[in-house]
């Protein structure tokens, strides 16, 4: 049998030979082990066919066969040990009789054969004697044969070649990833740390004789979108060694031990490509803590887990293997990957300020027609929280507007408008609302404004719109100073009544509530329920802070603090939003004038910002003796 020789094709993923090797035996062995199940089978047809006998003639019963005898009508016998048979003629031809296995009965036909002066013959068939095992060989072998095809069949990466199959690991070539540290922006951190670990795998040396100790596990953390995945592939672009990626998930199987199978596997086959970078996305999926699992009794996730923690201890930082891991939810992971000699090193990959989102915006810019008035810092300015993949959004949504509307340019105001659908989804124009319904929404939004301006904890408004958007009635767009990083109590106080103002507001000019505020009313609870169990922010708890233990992953969740604990959580929220909604009405009643004015115009133009908003909002108050008016919870 000629073999093709397997040099890999220049530019694709090269699989090692070694994984090439593994891939090609046991698909071998599963041709072999399909092949063989029709021949034992055919075998053990032949087997129980052969092994009945076939003997030809007219079969007698033994009385009829004793009276022919004593007629002297047989002419010859053989007995069949075997087959516990007598075969032989007569004078109508062939005959053939069964005696069983019974001595007695063979004794007394063969004293009447005797009797009756039939020589007979005893075949003793030595080959027959190879049936009983034979047929009890050939079914285990069947057995056997169709349990190693399943075994075969369900060990990682089924017949496409182990774990390293398409869709699970997949080994980059050097140079194979295009995208470089220069396609990222606005995490100059983490890149640093990365920039760090390519210049080691390229001299290990020098930085071995430095003593210098180079992390064996790197944990990227930060919200979605932020460019942990990009980071990643960028560090598989700039390295000069092999970089295997994987993630998580394909690690979570049904059957236990073969997650842990396939962990094993990449790691052997990562080891041999030493000196290489492994990167791990999604690790929260193999990596959640062990006694959050606990709840949903999860064995194969924690041999899994227990695996990777076996093969991260299993190299030396010498080795030359890095291992990168991504994840959102750094929280739910199990603390033991988070010491010393595994994960031991953590970047943040966080939301980019103002001077990052620029450089991001300029970097998802590059090769679109972008108009000679866009200025992307006045962009980077609006998007204030947005993750590096929103940004990404934003331009693309802009140049998708521009197509539609037949032109050939991104401008500034697209850019703008694409970032509202960005925030809040595409705008709705064919909705047609009813006079009432505009109104209340109208008076609804201009209650969340006047309550942000009113009060000194609130971000500035930036745009106030009766158009449906999304799921809303209207909006209100909120423009944060700045990057902030941390809240006060009271800036979240004063958050709160500003989400509660336009409930407020409909319950002032119409005496009652309506659905339109249930999104708010949520995003309220939520918020006060943050400031008490995860901020410590309560005044009745103290410094405390009360973590519902959860295990995400199917949604498990135990108390984690006591009844007591609890029903104060509940009685203080509900303080905290009463209060607040008291605050959100005194600031409406305060500024009643203003209010109306602003519900009045925005009936009449459905979209205000800019210099008429800020006409409008200016003669509200912004209070102090609003505060004391009323009592507060501070
Ligand atoms: P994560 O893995 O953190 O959830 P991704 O790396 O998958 O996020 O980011 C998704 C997309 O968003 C990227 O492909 C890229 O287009 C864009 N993006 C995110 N962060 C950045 C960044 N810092 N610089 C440039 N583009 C980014
Ligand atoms: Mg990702
Ligand atoms: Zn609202």
């Amino acid at each position: 049998m000629a073999r093709k020789s397997k040099t890999p094709k220049a530019g694709g993923p090269t699989p090692t030979p070694d994984i090439e090797d593994k891939a090609k035996n046991r698909r071998r062995g599963l041709f072999l082990a399909i092949a063989a199940l029709p021949v034992l089978a055919l075998f053990y047809a032949t087997l129980l066919y052969w092994s009945s006998p076939h003997t030809g003639g007219t079969q007698l019963r033994i009385d009829q066969y004793i009276t022919l005898l004593r007629q002297g009508r047989i002419q010859s016998a053989t007995i069949l040990e075997t087959d516990n048979r007598i075969t032989g003629k007569y004078d109508r031809g062939n005959y053939w009789i069964t005696v069983g296995t019974r001595e007695t009965i063979f004794s007394r036909l063969t004293s009447a054969m005797e009797d009756a002066g039939v020589a007979y013959k005893v075949k003793q068939q030595p080959l027959k004697n190879l049936i009983v095992p034979a047929s009890m060989l050939l079914p285990a072998l069947i057995i056997v044969d169709g349990l190693f095809i399943l075994f075969l069949i369900m060990r990682p990466g089924g017949t496409d070649g182990m774990g390293f199959g398409k869709s699970k690991a997949k080994r980059l070539a050097v140079g194979e990833s295009k995208i470089t540290f220069a396609d990222v922006a606005g995490v100059d951190e983490a890149i640093e740390e990365l920039a760090e670990v390519r210049d080691y795998l390229g001299s290990p040396d020098k930085f071995l004789a430095m003593g210098a100790a180079v992390p064996k596990g790197i944990l990227l953390t930060g919200p979605p979108g932020c460019g942990k995945t990009l980071l990643a592939r960028a560090l598989a672009g700039e390295a000069n060694v092999p970089f295997f990626t994987i993630s998580g998930s394909d690690f979570v199987e049904i059957f236990v031990g073969v997650g842990a199978a396939r962990i094993r596997d990449f790691f052997a086959v990562a080891k041999t490509a030493a000196p290489c970078i492994v990167f791990i996305d999604e690790l929260d999926a193999v990596g959640r803590s062990r006694t959050a699992m606990a709840v949903g009794g999860q064995d194969e996730r924690e041999a899994t887990l227990n695996q990777l923690l076996v093969e991260m201890d299993g190299f030396d930082a010498g080795s030359g293997v890095v291992v990168l891991a991504a994840t959102n939810r750094p929280d739910i992971l199990d603390s033991a990957l988070l010491r010393p000699g595994r994960f031991d090193r953590r970047v943040g990959v966080d939301r980019a300020d103002v001077r990052g989102r620029e450089a991001i915006l300029k970097i998802h810019s590059r090769g679109k027609p972008m108009s000679e008035d866009v200025e992307l810092t006045g962009i980077a300015k609006r998007t204030v929280g947005f993750s590096g993949a929103d940004l990404a959004n934003v331009v693309n949504e802009a140049a998708l507007l521009a197509a539609r509307r037949g032109s050939n340019q991104v401008t500034n105001r697209l850019l703008v408008e694409a970032i509202e659908r960005v925030v809040a989804g595409p705008e709705k124009k064919s909705r047609i609302l009813s006079p009432q319904d505009r109104s209340r929404i109208a008076y609804h939004e201009a209650g969340h404004a006047v309550v942000s301006t009113a009060l000194p904890g609130c971000d500035r408004v930036g745009k106030l719109s009766i158009v449906a958007r999304g799921h809303g009635g209207g909006f209100t767009w909120m423009v944060p100073e700045g990057d902030q990083v941390t809240v006060t109590r009271s800036q979240l106080l004063d958050r709160i009544a500003s989400l509660l103002g336009g409930r407020a507001a409909e319950r002032l000019v119409t005496g009652e509530v309506s659905s339109g505020a249930t999104a708010d009313l949520e995003h309220a609870v939520s918020l006060a329920r943050r400031m008490i169990a995860d901020f410590g922010m309560s005044t009745n708890l103290g410094p405390y802070i009360v973590k519902p233990f959860t295990d995400g992953y199917q949604g498990q969740i135990g108390a984690g603090y006591s009844e007591r604990i609890a029903s104060e959580i509940d009685a203080e929220i509900q303080e905290i939003l009463g209060t607040a909604e008291d605050r959100a009405t005194a600031a409406l009643v305060a500024n009643r004038g203003a209010f109306e004015r602003l519900a009045v115009t925005l009936i009449e133009v459905e979209t205000l910002e800019d210099d008429a908003l800020d006409q409008l909002l200016l003669p509200i108050s912004s209070t102090g003796e609003l505060d004391s008016a009323v009592t507060t919870n501070a």
